[in-house]
């Protein structure tokens, strides 16, 4: 007798699976019509493969999720036992994988915030926050940058300053946004990172001051923006942030769904400043994206607000086993194997020094930046201007050609307007990583060239 197979169809056909695509399935943030999708038959550590046999060197972590390269052995098996164990329980029980995963996260969040609420991604993490921020405080408003992405859900496209607010920015009030450090295109016209973090200080809290404060309940910031051009803040300027924050009786919520987890070098970016926030938001790297997870982890006052007094939200598959078993492996694997170490090394002698000398070689680079394995290059026209290569909000011939370049080259770019950001999982190694930063160079000759 022949055992019934898993699947009634083929699901490993890459051409049935994109003509599938194509007639059913409704994708994110596109023109549907126009798309041509990448199928992905296979993919190990830092590589993927597509449909023709081609091996790309994932310089995206997909969407700066895979922080421990795909199908990492660890956290495969863990999904597996825990499949087979208990697949699914209500949040309202206890399981052993939320639970150790819980304690885990609160091990290497900064201070105090030791109680975790489970959302199922980042965009929900930070509705979550909002609201635990509005309860606590007892108001409303909530101040964010532009420059920033929180997230998909209405609450959290609305925060988001980037142009993926547009179209939804409708049907919420009391987000008002202003401007973060941002010294290479600087809106308070400053020249160095002290003038910069000195008038962006002031600047917040004239916003808090015209604002109310008695109105404010959350300043929600990326620590390191991320799809916004990885703007490093300026030494002094998250510290300032807390310290607005704490005289206004504000709540801060420090976005680390996509810094945080050692993409930046530390298990969260805020360490870099030495800030303790009081919510943290976190999602992809937790679990490496294998399942979906996000979270928020609080601090001991918050906590306190929902002590005895129930706390009005939930989801149903908040802290889903599986989930949470990829993140409890994924976090003993990080700590295991050094990857957090491992990540501020290859920024520290791969990619700073790496791509400062492609910044030397070619014209097209205004600027880069970044720490660990987040690094944007900003790309412009011209030098003396800072044109970029693409507008705000858009593409261009020469970005799309970049892209292209870059894929033919066998390294697949995280791109973004004008920007190419080297996010590649942490555990590239250094060969890798230059291998990476070799594709870019041969892309910049060859299309800045032409
Ligand atoms: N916050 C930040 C900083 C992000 O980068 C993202 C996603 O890219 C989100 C929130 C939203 O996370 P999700 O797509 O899991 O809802």
């Amino acid at each position: 007798m022949t055992a019934t197979p898993t699947f009634r169809q083929d699901l490993t056909d890459p051409d049935r699976a994109y003509e599938l695509d194509r007639a059913h399935v409704f994708h994110s943030w596109s023109a549907q019509a126009q798309l041509d999708p990448m199928v992905v038959t296979k993919a190990d550590g830092s590589y993927l493969w597509d449909r023709h046999g081609n091996r790309l060197l994932d310089f995206t972590s997909q969407l700066v999720f895979t922080n421990l390269g795909h199908q990492h052995p660890r956290v495969v098996a863990a999904i597996r036992e825990q499949a087979a164990t208990l697949c699914t329980v209500a949040p309202a029980y206890v399981n052993g994988a939320r639970s150790e995963a819980a304690r885990l996260i609160a091990s290497h969040t900064p201070g105090d915030l030791n109680r975790v609420f489970f959302t199922n991604g980042g965009a929900d993490a930070n509705e979550h926050a909002i609201r635990m921020a509005r309860l606590h405080t007892g108001k409303h408003k909530v101040l964010s940058t532009y420059r920033s992405y929180h997230g998909g859900t209405q609450l959290a496209i609305n925060v988001t300053g980037d142009p993926r607010r547009w179209p939804n920015d409708n049907g919420s009030t009391g987000n008002v946004h202003f401007f973060g450090p941002f010294l290479y295109r600087s809106p308070f016209n400053a020249t160095t990172e002290e003038e910069e973090c000195q008038r962006a200080l002031a600047h917040l809290e004239q916003v808090i001051a015209l604002e109310g404060a008695s109105t404010i309940a959350a300043i929600i910031l990326e620590s390191i923006p991320g799809t916004a051009g990885i703007m490093v803040p300026p030494p002094g300027y998250l510290a300032g942030v807390r310290e607005l924050c704490d005289r206004y009786g504000i709540v801060l919520i420090a976005d680390e769904v996509m810094a945080g987890f050692g993409r930046t070098g530390r298990w969260f970016a805020i360490e870099h400043a030495d800030v303790v926030p009081d919510l943290i938001t976190f999602a992809k790297g937790v679990n490496s994206g294998y399942v979906p997870l996000g979270g928020v982890a609080i601090s001991e006052a918050i906590y306190s607000t929902f002590a005895d007094r129930a706390y009005p939200g939930g989801l149903t598959y908040s802290g889903h086993p599986l989930a949470c078993a990829a993140a409890v492996a994924t976090i003993e694997a990080m700590e295991d194997e050094g990857v957090v170490e491992h990540a501020a090394a290859l920024g520290e002698q791969v990619f700073g020094p790496g791509l400062r000398a492609l910044a030397e070689k070619h014209e097209w680079i205004g600027e880069v930046r970044g720490v660990g394995a987040f690094w944007a290059v900003e790309l412009v026209s011209d030098r003396a201007t800072k044109e970029p290569l693409a507008p705000y909000g858009g593409s261009s011939p020469e970005m799309a050609a970049l892209t292209k370049a870059c894929v033919g080259g066998g390294m697949l770019p995280f791109v973004n307007f004008n920007r190419i950001h080297t996010v590649p999982p942490l555990t590239t190694s250094f060969a890798e990583a230059r291998e990476g930063l070799a594709v870019l160079d041969r892309a910049l000759t060859e299309v800045a060239g032409a």
